[in-house]
């Protein structure tokens, strides 16, 4: 087999990393992504270019500054080498190379987004508004497959592929979008307070527009399952902490009330937890990407 392409591709994906590791510190604190050049955050110092060489540098300096040695996030390095795999991943995953690389162009997005989010609970405009022009535009090279065909049977109309795949693409962003706005405005009637983000919002407009309308259904099943999970095990593992230093402080207290005591602590957490929605949007938007259409035939066979 030819190595060529496949490794172009994931060096490719290493020098986008490094990139998205500047975006992910920059874009949320507002500064120019492009100037000055990369400096440590420690002591500020210009990081040399044979210091910035992704992955193998964080670990030649096992993850220190050459000058200050401040610790510099494993982060960087992780997010080099998954965006590396997730273009190599592309290439093989796709029919085409336009495919391929609109399969790297959103993983690129994703990954950045989901970073930024986990860290600073921010989804930069930035990202997602740029986001959602290119996957209307990607609809026009790479077919997305949607509702239109059956709207424009009915108007008895034989349009070009490219409409009918624009038209999908825009169902998507609407579906996505729409549904979290409308999750988004009953949270904050219910509760008051602001649960979801706009920022979540043009995030799943913008995987919409990539991924269409089935593929869409799929991210916001997904991702409300990977949250429910994480949240589970966040309350689980709070409420095992609180249990263990309550039976510390209080070692008379019997076993069953201690458990109901430290459960209702537990619980409490979520009033002021802010849930990072668009890791788990994110996150499920790349399987979706990837492995949606294995997943939902894998699903329809369960049920056969
Ligand atoms: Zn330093």
């Amino acid at each position: 087999m030819n190595a060529f392409f496949p490794a172009v591709f994931f060096l490719f994906g290493l020098l986008f990393g490094s990139f998205l590791n500047v975006c992910i510190f920059r874009l949320p604190r507002e500064l120019s992504v492009v100037s000055p050049r990369s400096f440590c955050p420690g002591c500020s110092a210009p990081i040399a270019a044979y210091d910035n060489i992704p992955v193998l540098s964080w670990i030649i300096l096992r993850g220190k500054c050459r000058d200050c040695g401040a610790r510099i996030s494993p982060r960087y390095a992780v997010v080099e080498l998954l965006t590396g795999a997730l273009f190599l991943l592309s290439y093989f995953a796709a029919g085409s190379i336009a495919e391929a690389v609109k399969l790297c162009v959103l993983s690129f997005l994703l990954i950045g987004l989901i970073f930024t989010d986990a860290e600073t609970k921010l989804l930069p405009d930035l990202l997602t508004k740029p986001g959602i022009v290119l996957g209307l535009l990607f609809s026009l090279v790479v077919p997305v497959e949607g509702p239109a065909q059956f709207l424009l049977l009915l108007l008895r109309a034989t349009p070009n592929w490219r409409v009918l795949s624009l038209l999908n693409s825009l169902a998507g962003a609407i579906l996505g979008s729409a549904f979290i706005l409308g999750v988004a405005l009953l949270y904050e009637a219910l509760r008051g307070v602001e649960g979801m983000g706009r920022g979540d919002v043009k995030l799943m407009a913008m995987i919409g527009a990539f991924l269409g309308v089935k593929q869409t259904l799929l991210v916001l099943l997904l991702g409300s399952f990977i949250g429910s999970v994480f949240g589970l095990l966040l309350i689980l593992r709070v409420w095992l902490k609180r249990l263990a230093r309550r039976r510390q402080r209080i070692p008379a207290e019997p076993r069953r009330q201690a458990r109901r005591r430290a459960w209702q602590s537990a619980t409490l957490i979520y009033r002021n937890f802010e849930i990072p929605f668009g890791v788990f949007l994110g996150i499920a938007a790349l399987i979706s990407a990837f492995w949606g259409p294995a997943l939902v035939r894998w699903y329809f066979y369960l049920y056969r």
